[in-house]
């Protein structure tokens, strides 16, 4: 299949590669230097959206934020302005579920199908082809789009119609962030009460408290290395997404708003750029 791949970040590169290796035909952009090797596995360099949008029949976008999409998608040179109608839209950035629902809208108007299809799992997850996808749009559409879904990740869930894959990450935005912060606190409790955070954390992974942030993010925090991964700056853009959400829909959501409070003084201090385990800092 002719696939066009926008955003080749942390996320993008691994999972564009991915589709290269399955056999499909990728048109890029932008290539840097550190996406070049996906043009020397057989990929094309574009130089715009909207060539990407005319070679491809399938196009991914795996941008930073919402004004991100809304650029490639509609601005000078965007999607748009490439595409004809039967073309599949694929947004797989994290994104606001609303705007969502209004980029699918004009698209269709110009006859193409969409999805979002944002994703949890991390760099690794992108790596390893083991995302979970939660997808929102029509379902035949969702089958049109599974084949590639199965080479970028394992727990691929068609949520509901278009919208409802950014709800569904967003809520899983909500549960990571509290679980940091919870996992910041217990670790910083125990080394100042005199115990070794590195043991605790070992013996805390047997039992009720054990997750994945304790194990992955919890060694890092142990470790201090906070290289991305997963920036603060995106994690705290998904925690406005929430509260943005939650102020439209009248719904509490009051240690949401207090870790992004949090992620306010990470920002602050610098440590945008840093994995969100660097929250601990911020302690
Ligand atoms: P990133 O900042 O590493 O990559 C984004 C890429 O988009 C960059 O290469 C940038 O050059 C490119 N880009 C930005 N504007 C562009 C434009 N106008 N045209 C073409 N390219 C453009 O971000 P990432 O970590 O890969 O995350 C991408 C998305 O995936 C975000 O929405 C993020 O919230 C989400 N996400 C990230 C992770 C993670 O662990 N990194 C996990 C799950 C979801």
């Amino acid at each position: 299949m002719r696939i066009g791949f926008i955003g080749l970040g942390v996320m993008g590169r691994p999972m564009a590669q991915h589709l290269i290796v399955a056999g499909h035909q990728l048109y890029l952009y932008r290539v840097k230097p550190r996406s070049a090797h996906l043009v020397e596995s057989g990929a094309t360099a574009c130089t715009s959206a909207s060539e990407v949008a005319r070679s491809a029949e399938v196009i991914i976008l795996m941008l930073p934020d919402t004004p991100d999409v809304e650029h490639v998608l509609f601005g000078e040179d965007g999607v748009l302005e490439g595409v004809e109608p039967g073309k599949l839209i694929i947004d797989m950035s994290s994104i606001s579920p609303l705007a969502t629902k209004d980029f699918a809208a004009r698209l269709d108007a110009r006859g193409c199908e969409y999805l979002d299809a944002p994703v949890s799992g991390g760099e690794v997850g992108a790596k390893a082809a083991s995302l979970t996808i939660m997808v929102g749009g029509k379902p035949e559409v969702f089958g049109r789009a599974k084949p590639l879904f199965e080479k970028m990740g394992k727990n691929i869930t068609l949520i509901g119609g278009v919208g409802d894959g950014q709800v569904a990450k967003v809520a899983n935005q909500i549960v990571v962030a509290l679980n940091i912060q919870a996992v910041s606190e217990a670790l910083r409790f125990a080394a100042r009460a005199g115990a070794d955070p590195a043991v605790v954390r070992q013996a805390l992974m047997g039992g009720f408290a054990a997750s994945r942030v304790l194990e992955v993010h919890g060694e890092r925090m142990i470790s201090e290395s906070f290289e991305p991964g997963f920036r603060i700056r995106l994690h705290h853009k998904d925690l406005s997404l929430a509260l943005d959400s939650a102020q439209l829909l009248e719904l509490m959501l009051p240690n949401t708003a207090m870790v992004h409070q949090l992620m306010n003084g990470a920002l602050s201090k610098g440590l945008g750029d840093k994995d969100h385990s660097a929250l601990i800092e911020a302690l």
